[in-house]
């Protein structure tokens, strides 16, 4: 990783095998491509309707509007939506396809 991120957080080694190693690549590769095209959310939700778990450790969830609880329903109905939409292969806006891909990234039967 390069640009604005500090060089401590460029980085990091992670080791693992199997399905999961596999899943773990998959979604830093979407992240990293999400990021390249300038799409980033707050990911409010665990796709689950409940608040992520990241986001009990964040440390900036003052700035974040992870309170805002008509943000977190208009942020979920839309992943949904795009989710619908990425298995029904329509087309999709970048910001779209990433959004269905990255917010539901912890479920089994995410697009
Ligand atoms: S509180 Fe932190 S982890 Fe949670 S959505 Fe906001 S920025 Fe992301």
């Amino acid at each position: 990783m390069e640009g604005d991120i500090d060089e401590a957080n460029r980085a990091f080694h992670v080791e693992g095998t199997g399905e999961d190693a596999e899943a773990f690549a998959a979604t830093a590769s979407d992240l990293l491509a999400a990021r390249t095209e300038g799409i980033l959310f707050p990911r409010l939700g665990n796709g689950k309707g409940q608040t992520g778990e990241a986001c009990r450790y964040c440390e900036h969830i003052e700035a974040c509007v992870q309170g805002d609880s008509a943000m977190k329903m208009r942020l979920e109905r839309m992943a949904e939506r795009c989710a619908r939409e990425a298995r029904e292969d329509k087309k999709m806006s970048p910001f779209e396809r990433h959004l269905a891909r990255l917010w539901q990234v912890d479920q089994a039967d995410s697009p």
